[in-house]
């Protein structure tokens, strides 16, 4: 299996290479802040895999605690019963739940990945309206350039046209206008100072389609892989007050925020604006297992667990809901987060991580840097005429050197695992500028 430049990978997703005309390259091991490639180089991840091993790769605790629960049990069902690992698991996250004290969306639903939480989190939206008496509210509003998995639901509110282009959507989905070009090239540390203005889009939509109709609007608090676009002050603070105003609710897609990515435990802690529900996965077991969670705040778990009738319409459930070894793998994960102070060290890394990545600022190619918590968007001027291309050949220098990095179009996204020491920040700065030195 060399890193070769074919393209018979059956194994491997057949879009998400495709594009690059490349075989992926392959990474044979991983521990702390490395990974290893299969030809047995030490290569820094700068992106926590997928903006998921928050804690750093190879922890014993987790693989230990999986291994003792499928050890004990494997599998059990979820549908009509249950296990104590699941209510363990509940009990620990509604400890850190999003939210103010005393209005913690401390409701947990289990799924198995980030796009099945965006689908549970639409669904009990829908269904939460319903058991109010709102049944014609079914109209769900996402965000341009937001992303939300890949599921029917993911793909109607997200704001990647080519993702949901050749699909049918979601009856009515539309899409509030995102909030980038303000914010380009301005070099922004933290959330830009104006712009809030831009959540005033909801009233436009309000006006087009009717708040009767309407039972959710869903939005990345940082949209992490359209490019890590921040959201100026003052902008979720208004989205959320015209919500309330037209009884909508609010969905965090936290998925990349979640579990201490911004030096909080979640983005509305770090924001201050509390959502009615929140959608997790990733962080939540440090991507050894995968796994997803709701945040549902009270007011809507109860209309629908203790409702009226009519709220038992929502069949909604997985075979891997709360699945025994997730469970296990994400407990580990809470305890590994609270013994390290995770979910604040981003807070604590912030400032040398801002500092390092706008040094980067005035090398060839950079148009824009933005950065928060412990995320940063690295925007290049696209190559004439070939999109995407000169940020995928930085991105092969800087494998070939030693740095994982992400790229999303012409922006590089970083994730370092909390984890981090200032000294890799070094390494990320030395490793891409050279990089993009050598860039054509
Ligand atoms: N929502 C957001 C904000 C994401 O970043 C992602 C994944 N990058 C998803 C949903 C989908 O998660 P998954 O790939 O686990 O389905």
């Amino acid at each position: 299996k060399p890193n070769a430049p074919v393209l018979d990978s059956y194994w491997m997703p057949f879009t998400a290479n495709r594009q690059f005309k490349a075989a992926p390259r392959l990474l044979a091991a991983a521990e702390g802040m490395y990974y290893t490639s299969s030809d047995g180089r030490q290569v820094l991840d700068g992106t926590a895999g997928l903006w998921c091993v928050n804690a750093g790769h190879g922890r014993r605790q987790i693989a230990s605690a999986v291994e003792r629960q499928l050890t004990q049990m494997d599998f059990a069902p979820s549908f009509q019963m249950g296990h104590p690992i699941a209510f363990d698991f509940a009990e620990r996250l509604a400890e850190i739940a999003p939210g103010p004290d005393g209005a913690k969306l401390d409701r947990v639903f289990y799924t198995g990945s980030g796009s099945e939480s965006v689908d549970t989190a639409l669904k009990i939206a829908i269904a939460y309206q319903r058991a109010i008496g709102q049944g014609t509210r079914t109209r769900l509003i996402g965000r341009e350039r937001g992303y939300h998995g890949v599921g029917f639901g993911g793909i109607s509110v997200g704001g990647i046209v080519n993702n949901r282009r050749v699909f049918p959507q979601l009856a009515g989905s539309d899409h509030l206008r995102h909030t980038h070009d303000l914010a380009r090239n301005a070099y922004v540390k933290g959330q830009p100072e104006h712009g809030a203005e831009l959540a005033d889009d909801l009233e436009r939509l309000v006006a087009l389609h009717g708040a009767e109709t309407i039972a959710a609007c869903i939005v990345e608090p940082v949209a992490g892989s359209t490019g890590v676009l921040i959201p100026p002050k003052g902008y979720l603070e208004k989205l959320r007050a015209i919500c309330d105003k037209h009884g909508i609710l609010l969905i965090f897609d936290e998925v990349i925020t979640g579990f201490g990515r911004l030096g909080a435990a979640f983005a509305t802690d770090y924001f201050g604006v509390t959502p009615d529900l929140v959608t997790t996965a990733k962080g939540l077991t440090n991507g050894a297992i995968p796994m997803g969670a709701v945040f549902s705040s009270r007011k809507v778990h109860d209309a629908l667990m203790h409702g009226p009738e009519n709220a038992i319409e929502l069949f909604h459930g997985y075979t891997y809901s709360g699945h025994p070894a997730a469970c296990a793998a994400g407990i580990a994960t809470l305890d590994i987060y609270r013994d390290e102070g995770l979910f604040t060290r981003g807070a604590e890394l912030q400032d040398d991580w801002h500092a390092a990545m706008h040094s980067l600022k005035g090398l060839p190619h950079i148009i824009d840097i933005r950065t928060i918590g412990l995320i940063a968007g690295i925007e290049l001027a696209a190559r004439d005429g070939a999109p995407g291309a000169r940020a995928y050949d930085v991105f092969v220098d800087c494998f070939e050197k030693g740095l994982l990095i992400r790229v999303t179009g012409d922006i590089i996204a970083f994730s370092p695992p909390l984890i981090a020491e200032k000294t890799h920040f070094e390494d990320i700065v030395s490793i891409l500028g050279d990089a993009l030195k050598r860039a054509a």
